[in-house]
């Protein structure tokens, strides 16, 4: 049911009451609530997708406020979880949608429980490793999505419809040849950059579920800052295995890694194979003789003279100012269990 709130959108013909109805009863699932997520983020929920599911394994950090349009000073003082921050303000801004700010690292035990009953999901990452897990989810479930990824000055932004476009293993290949992943925090972002390819893939979103006959099929790149905007016819790839049924990320044969650099390699994390559901405040008990422990209920920072890590109720750990895998894993096992 449209009402007068969307009038700017039900008036453009290409929308229409009928098309604002189909927003209204849409869920889209939102991966990774970064640069580009809080731009889609902030898009869909005022266009009225009815449902909105928003997934996102960090929290708010004052580097974050240069480029994260949802977020505030307060948001990091209170360490809240970007998930929980996002719910909060997206829900004060249209309160007649669903907001579900969900604190999770995507991984291939429980993603299929995540998007499983999604209309959509889209994702702002740079994290190659989830967007093979995405598509395969994706195509398995023959889910659209769009993806869409800012480094530097660059992005680039691609809609992949199962049955009717090339995947994004078709386009990119296999993520064992890329050696290198370039993130906001080993070279850097402009923030317009994340916004401009956040607003394609919020239009593609509402063209996709209003129906639209005008949705992109090819691979866009923009660079911002040379002024450039390219689209790029994309092809089948013989030989795909999530477009021939075989879903290799989903099985977890491809991402069995127990650890991961993060923060530009000034961390690592540590994933916890289970979802384990412990008590951060049983844990903050039981750390606190050994360095000094804080808590609230998304997450326990304990320091002590040489680490710092961050612990989350789902298991999963963030050693800061180490790029020392073996070191984390040994922590962890040291101070949370093995
Ligand atoms: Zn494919």
């Amino acid at each position: 049911m449209a009402t007068n709130r969307y009038i700017t959108q039900v008036l453009l013909p290409q929308i229409g009451e009928q098309g604002q109805d189909k927003l209204a009863n849409s869920t889209v699932v939102l991966i990774g609530i970064g640069a580009i997520g809080t731009v889609i983020a902030s898009a869909l929920v005022r266009a009225g997708i009815g449902n909105l599911r928003l997934i996102d394994k960090d929290s708010v950090e004052y580097y974050d406020l240069v480029n994260h349009v949802l977020f505030d000073e307060d948001d990091v003082r209170n360490q809240l979880p970007k998930a929980v921050a996002a719910e909060r303000r997206l829900q004060k801004i249209n309160s007649s949608v669903t907001v579900t700010g969900i604190l999770a690292d995507v991984n291939q035990s429980n993603i299929e429980h995540l998007i499983g009953d999604a209309d959509l999901v889209v994702a702002g990452l740079n994290d190659n490793e989830t967007c093979f897990l995405i598509n395969d989810t994706c195509m398995k479930h023959k889910i659209p999505w769009v993806h869409g990824k800012a480094v530097g000055t660059w992005g680039t932004t691609l809609n992949i419809l199962p049955g009717r476009t090339p995947c994004y293993q078709c386009v990119f290949g296999n993520p064992l040849t890329h050696e290198r992943i370039y993130t906001s925090k080993n070279v850097g972002l402009l923030g317009s950059t994340a916004f401009i390819i956040g607003c394609l893939q919020s239009t593609e979103t509402i063209k996709i579920l209003s129906g639209s006959d005008e949705i992109n099929y090819d691979l866009i790149t923009v660079d911002t800052w040379k002024r450039t905007l390219h689209h790029l016819r994309t092809n089948y790839r013989s030989g795909c295995l999530a477009c021939a049924g075989k879903f290799d990320f989903l099985a977890g044969k491809s991402l069995a890694k127990a650890t991961r650099p993060c923060d530009g390699g000034r961390a690592v994390e540590v994933l916890s194979p289970v979802v384990k559901n412990f008590s951060l405040p049983e844990l903050a008990t039981r750390l606190s003789p050994w360095g000094k422990v804080k808590y609230n209920e998304f997450m326990l920072r304990f320091t002590t003279d040489s680490h710092e890590m961050v612990v989350f109720p789902d298991g999963r750990a963030i050693f800061k100012n180490t790029s020392d895998e073996s070191l984390a894993l040994k922590l962890y096992a040291q101070y949370i269990g093995g």
